[in-house]
């Protein structure tokens, strides 16, 4: 059966090679352009989950097939015992657009975990072991990470993991304000957390977690894993709160789907507490991998993506709520991470009805649609799918009887 090429034959392949923890997928895609992807049967769709907040110039962009090329050509890896031009500039670019005092650092590594990782380790620098995260929390699947992530069917198979992780209500003060202590080594939140259903934190959340953290002598860490790199409308969501966290991880849109992750500390004295021989990792930092960050950077400040992940998200929300459709309870989040958030628990009937009417969205929480669409995704694509949305609603909320 080696050469059987249709969904359904290679969907079979895949059920018997692959180890199951992704379940079985629903297609297998083979190309994109824009916003738009194919599967292996020829049909098109709209991809507003954008590979989960990773494709942020979408499939095919001419910049990053260039870089990428290019670099691939020139040197794709040359390990950590030396650097490239495209490693030292990447990084250079990353704080310049993070804003960052003199005296910050970036390490990079090859995901959002293994950022993770990186700053778990930074923060036991402090001395401490303590940490504080927030329920609903995701940080990744790595022990470590896992240890912060608070869904309990990802964690109790594997334990016992770290120690020390203490998980508070997202957005209750006090709650915060009771967990922070001298033992704290560091406080890690999401600005929106993206896999709990796309929940925003309000501002003044953050900066109290920037008072406590500064008054207990812990760092803040802010998971811009997904939120970062335009994805919510300004380079980083801390951004917008008004926030200077002592360090931020990155990884999803910063490759524009090649592997990348990073952990970017503000200001010399958090910087200076990894040094020499502390971490490493082989392949962060690649020339491949920076070169694609780069263009992706490159990108989005010369096409104007900020405004426009701004200008189209709001219009995407409005359009949404303006259909009044009784499934739609409310659209959360901030520039091109949304939510549409349901009246039933149906999201997985959306989706399904989404997927067959050619449009790829993610059913987050039984009562939330995640949107995610690459940033260089038009007004008038995102008008395709509210045009659609009243019918796949329609034919999820049919299905489910109410009662
Ligand atoms: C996706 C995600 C991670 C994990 O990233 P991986 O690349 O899958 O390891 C961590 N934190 C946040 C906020 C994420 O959204």
């Amino acid at each position: 059966m080696g050469d059987a090429t249709t969904n359904s034959q290679l969907l079979d392949r895949y059920a018997a090679s692959l180890v199951g923890v992704f379940g079985r997928p629903p297609l297998v895609l083979s190309h994109g352009d824009g916003a738009y992807v194919w599967d292996v049967d020829g049909k098109r769709y709209l991809d507003l989950l954008g590979g989960i907040a990773v494709n942020a110039l979408g499939h095919g962009h001419p910049a990053l097939v260039a870089a990428v090329s290019k670099q691939a050509a020139e040197a794709i890896h040359v390990s950590n015992l030396f650097t490239s031009v495209p490693q030292i500039e990447l990084a250079e670019r990353i704080l310049a657009v993070a804003g960052a005092p003199e005296g910050s650092g970036v390490f990079f590594a090859n995901s959002g975990a293994e950022a993770i990782e990186a700053a778990i380790k930074l923060s036991r620098r402090t001395g401490r072991s303590g940490i504080v995260a927030a329920e609903g929390a995701f940080h990744g699947r790595t022990t470590g990470a896992l240890a912060l992530t608070h869904k309990v069917a990802y964690r109790e198979p594997f334990e016992p993991l770290i120690p020390g992780v203490t998980h508070v209500p997202y957005g209750d003060e006090e709650a915060l304000r009771a967990a922070v202590s001298t033992e704290t080594a560091a406080v890690f939140l999401e600005p929106v957390q993206g896999e709990a259903g796309v929940l925003p934190a309000d501002p003044a959340y953050l900066r109290l977690a920037r008072e406590l953290t500064a008054a207990h002598g812990a760092l803040l860490v802010l998971d811009e894993v997904q939120t970062g790199v335009g994805r919510t409308g300004s380079w980083f969501a801390f951004q917008q709160a008004g926030v200077l966290p002592d360090a931020i991880t990155l990884a999803k849109g910063l490759g524009g789907g090649v592997p990348i992750g990073a952990l970017v500390t503000f200001g010399p004295e958090v910087t200076g507490l990894l040094t020499a021989g502390q971490h490493g990792s082989t392949f962060g930092g690649n020339p491949l991998a920076c070169a694609a960050g780069l263009a992706v950077l490159e990108t989005i400040e010369s096409q104007g993506l900020l405004d426009h992940a701004r200008v189209v998200g709001d219009h995407l929300a409005e359009a949404v709520l303006a259909l009044g459709h009784p499934l739609v309870e409310g659209v959360r989040g901030a520039g091109l991470l949304r939510a549409i958030t349901l009246t039933q628990p149906v999201s997985a009937k959306v989706a399904d009805a989404a997927r067959d009417a050619g449009f790829i969205v993610n059913p987050v929480a039984p009562q939330a649609i995640r949107l995610a669409p690459p940033l260089v995704v038009t007004t008038a694509q995102v008008d395709e799918f509210v045009a659609a949305l009243p019918a796949l609603l329609d034919a999820a909320a049919c299905k489910e009887p109410t009662a």
